[in-house]
């Protein structure tokens, strides 16, 4: 299995898996025109478009692309029903011939139906688990968001992360806000820049990458408990402390509460 990333929009990446003879499955589509190209260049044959979740940006491409490629389309049983031919509910699985299966994980927080796409060795994240950090609570609560987290990292620490936006240098500078004695995080915003300057994506990262310094991961590391339970002014529960880091994060960030 080999795995292409195709930048479109903004910062958004769509995820070619090519497995056998140039089978390839799609991850999200934000914009057909350019992951058509990438297929074109790259000689691939379509089986299959993977969605983890309603939201444009990753849904937008697909009528398009579908003119061209009438392949079934997976994606959440709970959301998405208007580009969904294959609906996937928790533990399902998208048997893909020449290419792998994919365990649909319900992973919601971002959305109530987002999910991810586990395989041997890799993640398809969405927007739900971002390399150091995660997706905004738009529909979901701060409990979900975490028990899906939380579940993403029973993976083992090899597993490659493929998330939906190239947002890790961003990320990463509230993570060495939040922990500035991490050198786990000091380290990687170097990696992260030389990858930049050479124009390479930051993703995939390892899941033992995130668990050193994803603050989203490592809520339960009683230096970052302190810090958060600090910004919060009182002690906190695992979910209290997830939420009150988000809000710190999109405080950061300059975004408004929901
Ligand atoms: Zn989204």
């Amino acid at each position: 299995m080999q795995i292409h990333a195709v930048p479109v929009l903004n910062d958004n990446y769509v995820w070619l898996i090519e497995g056998e003879q140039g089978q390839c499955a799609v991850v999200d589509l934000g914009d057909a025109t350019t992951v058509l190209a990438a297929i074109d260049s790259l000689k691939l044959t379509v089986q299959a478009i993977l969605l983890t979740h309603h939201h444009t940006d990753h849904t937008q491409g697909i009528h398009a692309f579908r003119m061209r490629y009438p392949v079934p389309v997976f994606g959440p049983a709970l959301e998405a029903q208007r580009f969904v031919t294959h609906p996937l509910a928790d533990g399902d699985i998208a048997h893909l011939p020449s290419i792998g299966s994919f365990s649909a994980w319900l992973t919601s927080g971002h959305t109530l139906g987002h999910i991810s796409y586990i395989t041997e060795g890799a993640a398809f994240t969405g927007d739900t688990l971002f390399s150091a950090g995660c997706g905004r609570l738009f529909e979901g609560t701060a409990a979900m968001m975490l028990a899906s987290l939380d579940r993403i990292a029973t993976l083992p620490d090899a597993t490659k992360i493929y998330c939906g936006h190239e947002y890790t240098a961003d990320n990463l500078r509230f993570a060495q806000y939040a922990e500035p004695d991490n050198q786990a995080i000091a380290q990687r915003i170097s990696a992260v820049a030389e990858a930049a300057a050479s124009g390479l994506p930051s993703i995939p990262s390892r899941l033992l990458d995130e668990r050193q310094t994803n603050p989203f991961l490592r809520i339960r590391t009683p230096s970052l408990r302190q810090a958060i339970e600090a910004f919060a002014g009182s002690q906190l529960n695992d979910v209290e402390a997830f939420a009150m880091l988000r809000r710190w994060k999109d405080e950061f960030d300059g975004l408004s509460p929901l």
